[in-house]
């Protein structure tokens, strides 16, 4: 006899998937930016909307900086957390 699984296959993952793949757009927006790329003001509005609505990014965010942490210390000191901070920032403040 099957078990009646047909319930937990129904997964309401519409609208789920449509909101990852925004995250994902976003993610790779802020990762262009700190790799130096210029970002449109769209783009970085974008970002900055996004944040505001998702927390799970806003924590991914954070968790950039721990990322961050960890190169700089592989590269020693050329690369400052500080700094990344300041450019997230500038994302989210910048007009
Ligand atoms: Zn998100």
């Amino acid at each position: 006899m099957a078990r009646p699984e047909t319930d937990r296959a129904h997964e309401d993952d519409s609208e789920q998937g449509k909101m990852k793949e925004y995250c994902r757009t976003t993610l790779e927006l802020i990762h262009l930016y700190l790799d130096g790329e210029i970002l449109s003001e769209l783009q970085r509005q974008e970002i900055r909307v996004h944040l505001e609505e998702c927390g799970p990014c806003y924590e991914r965010f954070g968790l950039q900086r721990r990322v961050t942490v960890i190169v700089s210390r592989q590269r020693r000191h050329s690369s400052c957390p500080q700094e990344l901070r300041a450019r997230i920032s500038q994302i989210l403040l910048e007009g």
